[in-house]
């Protein structure tokens, strides 16, 4: 190669800098503020994915994945991916082609169940409530009567309209009386707000690590009962992904740790780490500092004159929705926070779309000094507004 033309592609290689991404405070639906621990893991040295130390990680993170969820489920482990791969693992494991499956209507993320159980074969029926209230138990027993659906999906925290589903006890028992299983989203509410998997009924729970855990996104908590993974080791066809196959995805999480894919090995040190701290603190004080954080942010918002979405009894702590008042621009207002604050804050979804604010209240950034710190750039930005 001469050297003219090692000069050529020298030239062609784009030519960017150093990565230094803007400083900000993460207070939407979201990803939310990491804890400089959960950073420092994911700076450790690289192991492979069938090291004795790292088989010796994924045991500790099942534990700490046990605790947090409140469980005894064998089957729990993280999904390599996101919360919607371990969404869809649930889904598409649990959903046979010929099965029903019950979902719900009132959020953004009922329509994605929805979504992911047509797309594994199943025939979806739903049980509706509006956006931004709760399932009545009256509904979702109507609906098992009129449809005897096999599986049924709920969203225990629905980040899209800030409620929290009360009455957990009760939808399983009515759906365990119908001799279905029980899928709950407990992205928004693992770690963040009480979630009780055993005592409570739930078959199958999926969550993700960037909501109340503050982990970055990459490897994602998934439980699932005996009975659950009884159904998902006796389906007659094969689930329709390869990658999200539990059947498979046990050689590595259970007894052989055998070869499926590589694990996100860096995710997992992260993971590790955020449920230490979940551990450390206690998962009942974690709960109830979610409350005592958030009721402060809730009160502080209120004296603003803003108005929460939800009623206080299905009010959501780890996602507070926040209703714009009428002549404010939403968008002009999260894009003012951005811009002078580096304040992370997110608008409303679908049926709520220019309606509300959604304030993220989540693991780290649940802490006192991030509450004042949103207060006080929302009083300045709605200011900006003339409200
Ligand atoms: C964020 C979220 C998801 C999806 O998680 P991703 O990590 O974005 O894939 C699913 N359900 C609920 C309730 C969520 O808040």
């Amino acid at each position: 190669m001469s050297d003219a033309s090692a000069l050529t592609e020298r030239e062609d290689a784009p030519d960017v800098g150093e990565l230094t991404p803007p400083d900000r405070t993460l207070m939407g639906p979201g990803p939310s503020d990491v804890h400089p621990r959960v950073l420092q893991a994911m700076s450790t040295p690289l192991v492979g994915h069938l090291d004795p130390s790292f088989v010796e990680i994924m045991d500790e993170v099942q534990e700490l994945l046990r605790y947090t969820f409140r469980t005894d489920n064998k089957w729990t482990i993280p999904v390599s991916g996101t919360g919607s791969a371990s969404m869809e693992a649930a889904i598409g494991n649990l959903v046979e082609p010929g099965d029903t499956m019950l979902v719900p209507t009132n959020g953004y993320f009922g329509g994605r169940m929805k979504s992911m159980a047509e797309r594994a074969g199943g025939e979806v029926v739903e049980v509706e409530a509006p956006w931004g209230e709760p399932l009545d138990p009256v509904d979702v027993e109507r609906a098992f009567d009129e449809h005897q659906p096999d599986v049924f999906g709920f969203v225990h925290a629905e980040t899209s309209t800030g409620v929290l589903q009360p009455n957990v006890p009760e939808l399983t028992g009515i759906a365990h009386d119908h001799d279905a299983l029980v899928i709950a989203d407990s992205v928004t509410s693992l770690g963040g707000v009480e979630l009780r998997v055993d005592e409570w009924g739930i078959d199958a729970a999926y969550s993700g690590p960037q909501k109340c855990l503050s982990c970055p996104p990459g490897a994602s908590p998934l439980t699932l009962s005996d009975r659950a993974m009884d159904k998902v080791l006796d389906r007659d066809e094969q689930p329709r992904s390869w990658y999200l196959d539990l059947s498979l995805l046990e050689g590595y999480w259970g007894d052989d740790r055998s070869y499926h894919h590589t694990a996100p090995i860096t995710n997992v040190y992260a993971l590790r780490e955020a449920l230490r701290l979940v551990a450390e603190e206690g998962i009942e004080a974690r709960w109830a500092r979610h409350r005592e954080v958030a009721g402060e942010l809730k009160a502080g918002l209120q004296e603003l004159g803003l108005e929460m979405n939800a009623p206080d009894e299905y009010w959501l702590p780890s996602l507070n929705a926040v209703r714009v008042p009428d002549g404010i621009d939403d968008g002009a207002v999260i894009d003012h926070l951005l811009a002078e604050y580096d304040l992370e804050i997110a608008s409303g979804l679908g049926d709520l779309e220019g309606d509300i604010w959604r304030i993220g209240c989540m693991g780290h950034s649940a802490r006192r000094k991030n509450v004042e710190y949103v207060l006080a750039a929302l009083e300045d930005a709605l200011a900006e507004q003339g409200f």
